[in-house]
């Protein structure tokens, strides 16, 4: 098997015959052996109905049916973890990513890169407030970060068997692949395209999606929210420890001081929000340790054509 493609699936009802054939056409054209892994995470429209035609039909097309929606992140490591090809891609189902990118990026495989991702040039037809947070988060996030993760990519991209491998063997449950990836190593590069809107349908990326899969880029990547604590810590710290050397010299020495309620106050809500803060920090870490500790598996398959081996169902 030359060639994998991990395709996450959340209501994509509209894009799923389209995508396929442009999928088997670009493969036609490469003229590789490849399979299309369709990983179905809890659609609630006819996207399974449509993808179970298709593997009827056609011997390339297998699929996973989640019982419920885990989550992007969670379907794409799904599909990676029962791949069979040398080569993997993965790729959005709207179409924002065109499969016809995947020649040239099968071309830098074969001139012996390991991971070739797709950086996005443009982004048509998108709010001003989407494009705006993920350019924003790109940019802190490479700032706090030990890896360098590269800006303005998204999971589209070809990779060999070795990182689908080494991803395999990394057991976090809260899954950054861009990251995760770029920790791996070996020789990686990119080509640059054109981001394009949906063909159909919407986004299933929610703001309260996108949040969480910004915290788990930086939790699982960067220590520098919780150094940011110390650091405060000590400065909050050495500032009160000078208003209260001024305090009890105004009190007890020069004797002229005033009842004081705005500065009481002040500091009080000012640490106090302090404190929640530092807290907030420490739980996002601390959450993430706990599912961690808790070890539950990452996903629960309804049905599947696909056997935990990656051989195919009898
Ligand atoms: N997706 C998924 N589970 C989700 C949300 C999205 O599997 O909970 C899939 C979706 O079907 C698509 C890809 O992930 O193939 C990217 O999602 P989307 O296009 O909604 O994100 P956007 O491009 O708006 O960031
Ligand atoms: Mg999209």
């Amino acid at each position: 098997m030359d060639i994998s493609v991990v395709i996450p699936i959340y209501n994509e009802e509209e894009n799923i015959d389209v995508l396929y054939n442009r999928l088997a056409t670009v493969m036609k054209d490469l003229g590789v052996s490849y399979e299309l892994l369709f990983v179905n995470d809890g659609s609630k429209d006819k996207s399974i109905q449509l993808i179970r035609n298709l593997s009827q039909q056609h011997k390339e097309v297998r699929y996973i049916d989640f019982s419920r929606n885990f989550g992007h992140q969670v379907a794409v490591s799904a599909g990676l973890d029962h791949t069979r090809g040398n080569a993997v891609v993965i790729i959005d189902a709207d179409l924002q990513d065109p499969p016809e990118l995947i020649k040239e990026m099968y071309q830098k495989v074969q001139e012996g890169y390991q991971v070739v991702y797709a950086k996005r040039r443009r982004r048509d037809g998108e709010s001003f407030m989407k494009l705006w947070t993920a350019k924003m988060f790109y940019r802190i996030l490479s700032k706090i970060t030990s890896v360098s993760i590269p800006v303005d990519t998204g999971d589209f991209r070809i990779m060999d068997k070795c990182i689908v491998e080494a991803l395999r063997q990394m057991p976090e449950k809260h899954k950054f692949l861009r990251g995760q990836i770029s920790w791996i190593g070996y020789n990686q590069t990119y080509v640059e395209y054109d981001r394009s809107q949906r063909h159909g349908g919407e986004t299933g990326y929610t703001y309260g999606k996108m949040i969480r899969f910004a915290l788990d880029g930086i939790t699982a990547f960067s220590d520098t929210p919780l150094k940011m604590i110390t650091f405060f810590g000590f400065f909050v710290s050495g500032f009160a420890f000078l208003m209260s050397l001024w305090a009890l010299y105004a009190r007890f020495i020069a004797g002229d001081y005033e009842p004081g309620w705005a500065s009481l106050i002040v500091s009080v809500l000012f640490i106090g929000g302090i404190q929640m803060i530092a807290l907030g920090i420490i739980g996002e870490y601390l959450m993430r340790m706990n599912s961690n500790v808790m070890d539950r598996p990452l996903y629960i398959i309804r049905d599947s054509n696909v056997k935990n081996d990656g051989e195919e169902k009898p």
